[in-house]
């Protein structure tokens, strides 16, 4: 309703000719008649999604992941993923671990011995193949499950090196995903994944020797600028690991992802997280229905219950309203954040909540 109207109807409505309440309400029902409702195609509503994995955690020439990787991505509200080689973990080491998992980190089963995947001439170490999966795939899920008491979800290959069989067997032991597509060294949009990227063929950078420090957090800026997802894999911090990264630089890549982050741009997340978002985005459906000045938003999951994550969902405001309150049919008050041009965004795990009541007011 235009300004001008609305300033007549008061006036009529002042005189006491009709009631205020009825005329307020039409207008607010008018208003929200015209919400608009989607899910985010990545969590709150950010542009794109960076993961950070560390590989090699456990062996002494990694340890800077232990000495300054945790503590610094911490104080800067970044979650990494940590790729574990098992037979290298003792008592000290798991109990670090399991720290590092209550900082948000996500363990990672990156074998047991950390042999080649394949007999490439450059790999150090000798090959493994069907005859270790029980020791390099199964032994290794059992440490980190008793040592941590998570479940791995995501598996990186050492040396990236990967065969058909291996990613079979890791779906059949219920993975969901793995570190096993295309990889380079360079910066380039192909090789970001998409909300529609197998789980087990996601693609990466890999910092190693040589590389400029740069690109690190040139890749997460290309995330954004995409709409994509990109995974970053490095080993230590100022440690004799593979490329390792000076602690400096790794503060500076810190920063630099942590702002873009604040500035809603970037969801720093560990692989599993992403996943699972994904997957229960796509077995999530609504409905939206308007009783007077009240928006029901019914929400439905045929996903799997013991994989789901909180989705986020947007909610398209007319710029006269805004929201009052929202409570979930089991009676809690939701939160939600105010994001750019006069939209909502309310994370909710669908597999939980099945309904919201949206209530409005006059902005
Ligand atoms: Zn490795």
């Amino acid at each position: 309703m235009k300004k001008m109207n609305f300033a007549i109807l008061l006036a009529v409505c002042l005189m006491g000719f009709i009631s205020c309440t009825e005329i307020d309400d039409s207008i607010l029902i008018g208003h929200i008649k015209n919400v608009k409702i989607e899910t985010s195609k990545w969590k709150n509503d950010t542009k794109g999604v960076y993961s950070l994995i560390h590989d090699d955690f456990g062996i002494p020439n990694a340890n800077g992941i232990i000495d300054y990787a945790d503590s610094i991505a911490k104080a800067h509200d970044v979650k990494f993923g940590f790729a574990i080689i098992t037979n290298e973990v003792d008592e000290n080491e798991w109990a670090i671990a399991k720290k590092m998992i209550t900082n948000g980190h996500e363990p990672i089963n990156h074998t047991h011995r950390h042999y080649c995947g394949h007999d490439v001439s450059w790999c150090p170490s000798q090959v493994w193949g069907v005859d270790d999966f029980d020791i390099e795939i199964d032994l290794s899920h059992q440490l980190i499950l008793e040592n941590t008491g998570i479940t791995p979800l995501f598996f990186a290959f050492p040396f990236d090196q990967s065969t058909p069989e291996m990613i079979s067997y890791l779906k059949s032991k219920n993975y969901l995903g793995a570190r096993a597509g295309a990889f380079t060294q360079d910066l380039n949009p192909d090789f970001l994944n998409d909300s529609d990227t197998p789980y087990f063929q996601l693609k990466f950078y890999a910092h190693g020797p040589g590389v400029p420090i740069e690109n690190l957090s040139k890749s997460a800026s290309l995330a954004v600028e995409k709409g994509m997802w990109a995974i970053r894999e490095v080993h230590g911090v100022a440690d004799g690991s593979w490329g390792p990264i000076p602690k400096d630089d790794y503060i500076n890549h810190m920063k630099a992802i942590q702002e873009l982050q604040e500035k809603g741009d970037l969801w720093i997340s560990p692989p599993s997280s992403v996943m699972k978002y994904l997957e229960t985005n796509k077995h999530t459906s609504y409905t939206q229905n308007q009783v007077g000045t009240v928006l029901n938003i019914s929400l439905m999951y045929d996903g799997n219950s013991d994989l789901s994550s909180e989705v986020t969902l947007v909610l398209e405001i007319p710029k006269e309203i805004e929201v009052k309150s929202i409570v979930s049919d089991t009676n809690e008050e939701i939160k939600y954040v105010k994001g750019a041009d006069n939209t909502i965004q309310v994370n909710v795990n669908p597999a939980i909540v099945k309904a919201l009541e949206v209530d409005f007011k006059y902005y």
